[in-house]
């Protein structure tokens, strides 16, 4: 399969009609219900090429989605990107260039470098610094089951629970090459309420992957509390699911230019036994380290360059009881 090329099977959306904002930032909106409660933020398009968070973002705004208490910011982060969509070469519109998710740390947000990405966080920095609650909506190269990015902290896998979708969430430190926006300040703070998750749709341009968008948000929301039950009447979250809950334990990193994968691993396959033949590493073997290894989010085959991760390995630390 020609990972580079994949159909878009929903709407890609025109997001025109949202550039002018209320926030002082383009394309980024808040609604306030003038009542009190919690800023609650959805995100969508943290990576260009990511477009069924887009299309879930534009439908909350033809629900006219609004609060009845707090406020609800929607935004679409990375749209210089987007600009530049093209289904048929969807890597080059990922980032224009950097990765927007991995510039969320102080000292990148306040030092002198420059770049599309790092003005776009820079200009929606006091946005996010001021959520109680952030979801920010991804999506994946490759056609995988949906996966719930909680992040380091308890307080990431409880939100996530609570939510009750989806079945997969993983627990994870983030990437060493920079900090996520859902790692941002308080979110990465224990002693702190505030609280945010990342979820991985399925692959950018599936129809399943624009529902599974739309379906997160909605239960995000009715977990927020600041909306009226009747929008959750018009609009059904999707039913909670036993949620399998996995620890990321190793990186993957490639070490030669002959990095090849034992079988065509999409995500999320359980190894049962430890000791299991996952790739070939030039002349090396690349094993499972301990039984029930679950592949976390293999990289395409173009990421697959000596230092990068090639895919994470995750201990399930809670399962669904068994019957
Ligand atoms: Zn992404």
């Amino acid at each position: 399969m020609d990972e580079e090329r994949y159909p878009t099977e929903f709407p890609v959306p025109d997001l025109a009609p949202y550039r002018r904002g209320n926030t002082g930032v383009d394309y980024v909106h808040t609604l306030d219900s003038s009542a009190p409660g919690p800023h609650v933020m959805i995100n969508a398009l943290t990576h260009g090429n990511e477009v069924c968070g887009a299309y879930a973002v534009a439908q909350l705004f033809r629900w006219l989605v609004r609060p009845a208490r707090g406020r609800l910011t929607l935004s679409f982060a990375n749209v210089d990107a987007f600009s530049r969509f093209a289904a048929d070469r969807p890597s080059a519109t990922r980032w224009v260039d950097e990765d927007f998710n991995r510039v969320w740390s102080t000292d990148k947000l306040d030092g002198a470098r420059q770049s599309s990405e790092l003005a776009r966080a820079r200009a929606l920095r006091p946005i996010v610094a001021s959520a109680d609650l952030l979801l920010d909506l991804h999506s994946m190269h490759l056609p995988a089951p949906p996966v719930m990015i909680a992040g380091p902290l308890a307080k990431g896998r409880e939100l996530a629970r609570r939510l009750g979708v989806p079945e997969f969430v993983v627990s994870d430190a983030g990437h060493a090459s920079g900090a996520r926006m859902r790692d941002y300040g308080p979110f990465g703070d224990p002693s702190s309420a505030r609280n945010a998750l990342l979820i991985e749709c399925g692959q950018h341009g599936e129809r399943v992957a624009a529902d599974v968008a739309v379906g997160t948000c909605l239960a995000f929301l009715r977990e927020a509390g600041i909306l009226d039950a009747s929008f959750f009447v018009a609009h059904r979250p999707p039913a909670r699911v036993p949620q399998r809950f996995i620890q990321v334990t190793h990186a993957v990193t490639i070490k030669t230019d002959r990095f090849v994968f034992a079988a065509p691993y999409t995500g999320m396959e359980t190894i049962a036994k430890a000791g299991t033949l996952i790739a070939h590493d030039g002349d090396e073997r690349v094993v499972t380290p301990y039984d029930e290894c679950v592949l976390v989010m293999p990289g395409p085959h173009r990421y697959r360059k000596p230092g990068l991760t090639a895919v994470r390995l995750g201990r399930v630390i809670e399962a669904p009881a068994a019957g």
